[in-house]
């Protein structure tokens, strides 16, 4: 597709949500964020209405000093903005229960997220606009980048346009929020779901795939636990080479490597035929993500991940992860070195 348009501050008029009333349900990562970013770029306190469960969240907001409505029912009925800010997992059933049935005709539901409006999972009423702002960051940079006068990355969408004035909707919330500080990418559930899902079903797995088998094959080499773990990761390298990608350049930053490191890793990556992990990525993509076959998946074993133990179906995961060679040698450096540290 090419290049995206950006939207700035400019593009947005806050008068759009002049007299709304905007819930948000939800006051955890985001929730907290965006409801706090909201009111100091001047929505009245009195306008926004924080939904949760009376809890620690809830008890956090009322510190905060917002007002809270544990009865969902109750904030759904003067909603005029939803910011649906709970974990995607739970987010179809506590909304198509206790919020869709409830929401005005003409009600605007934000979402951080894509995958529940990709896959269909919330229920809307077509003279809603459904709209977009999904932050790159995690809640508490949101928070601090914005208390300190800066932007965030941020990808903003009109999915349905009920009203006629979704993407209007959609970039005032978003320069409510701060995100249209530093330019909000315009984008699509479609896109936000399939990079999503695609770096964690299919990039990510390769990675910890990779470290995995070249783990395995410099033990068979001689190499000591100790060593292949600082060498690895525990040194911090890996992570300080992502930030300096994301500083510079992703091909930039290997200018910061010796000599023998930049070439061994350029003449290396040039020389690898990319072909089968292509193919993989794109049966990722098209068999696994697209067609919803992952989603499905999921949504078997969904109620399963509250259990305990091993009944949940991610603690098995986890066990089995822990069995792998490298995550047993790292346990067994870290409970050394933590021996160390107590002398
Ligand atoms: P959190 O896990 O922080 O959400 C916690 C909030 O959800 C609390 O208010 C909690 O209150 C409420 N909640 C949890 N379970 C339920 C339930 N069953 N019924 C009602 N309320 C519930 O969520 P995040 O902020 O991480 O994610 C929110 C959205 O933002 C998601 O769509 C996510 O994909 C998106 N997003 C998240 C990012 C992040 O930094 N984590 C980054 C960008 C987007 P209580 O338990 O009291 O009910």
């Amino acid at each position: 597709m090419g290049s995206a348009k950006i939207y700035y501050d400019s593009d947005a008029d806050l008068a759009v949500l002049d007299g709304k009333t905007i819930v948000f349900l939800g006051f955890g990562n985001q929730g907290a964020a965006q409801a706090q970013n909201l009111r100091d770029t001047g929505f009245p306190n009195e306008r926004i209405i924080i939904a949760n469960r009376p809890d620690s969240y809830a008890e956090d907001a009322k510190s905060k000093g917002f007002n809270v409505e544990h009865d969902f029912a109750k904030a759904a009925e003067v909603a005029d903005v939803v910011f649906l800010l709970i974990p995607d997992q739970v987010q179809p059933r506590v909304f198509n229960e206790t919020f869709a049935p409830r929401l005005k005709d003409n009600a605007a539901i934000c979402v951080a997220s894509g995958y529940n409006v990709f896959f269909k999972l919330l229920k809307f009423k077509p003279s809603q606009d459904v709209v977009m702002v999904a932050p790159r960051m995690i809640g508490s940079s949101v928070r601090s980048l914005y208390q300190k006068g800066k932007g965030f990355p941020c990808f903003v969408s009109a999915e349905q346009d009920g009203t006629g004035n979704a993407l209007k909707v959609a970039l005032a919330l978003s320069r409510g929020i701060g995100a249209t500080k530093l330019g909000a990418i315009a984008s699509s559930v479609y896109e936000e779901t399939a990079m999503d899902l695609m770096a964690e079903q299919a990039l990510w797995p390769n990675i910890i795939m990779l470290f995995r088998e070249a783990f395995s094959v410099l033990k068979e080499a001689g190499c000591s636990d100790e060593a292949l773990c600082y060498e690895m990761w525990m040194s911090k390298e890996p992570a300080e080479i992502f930030e300096a990608a994301a500083d510079e350049g992703f091909v930039t930053q290997l200018k910061h490597h010796s000599t023998v490191s930049q070439y061994g890793q350029l003449s290396g990556a040039l020389k690898l035929d990319g072909t089968a992990a292509r193919e993989h990525f794109k049966n990722i993509l098209y068999n696994q993500i697209l067609n919803g076959k992952f989603t499905k998946e999921f949504s078997q074993i969904e109620n399963d991940l509250e259990k305990e133990g091993l009944d949940n179906p991610l603690n098995q995961l986890y066990q089995k992860a822990e069995e792998m060679e490298l995550a047993q040698a790292e346990k067994r450096v870290r409970s050394r070195l933590a021996d160390l540290l107590k002398q």
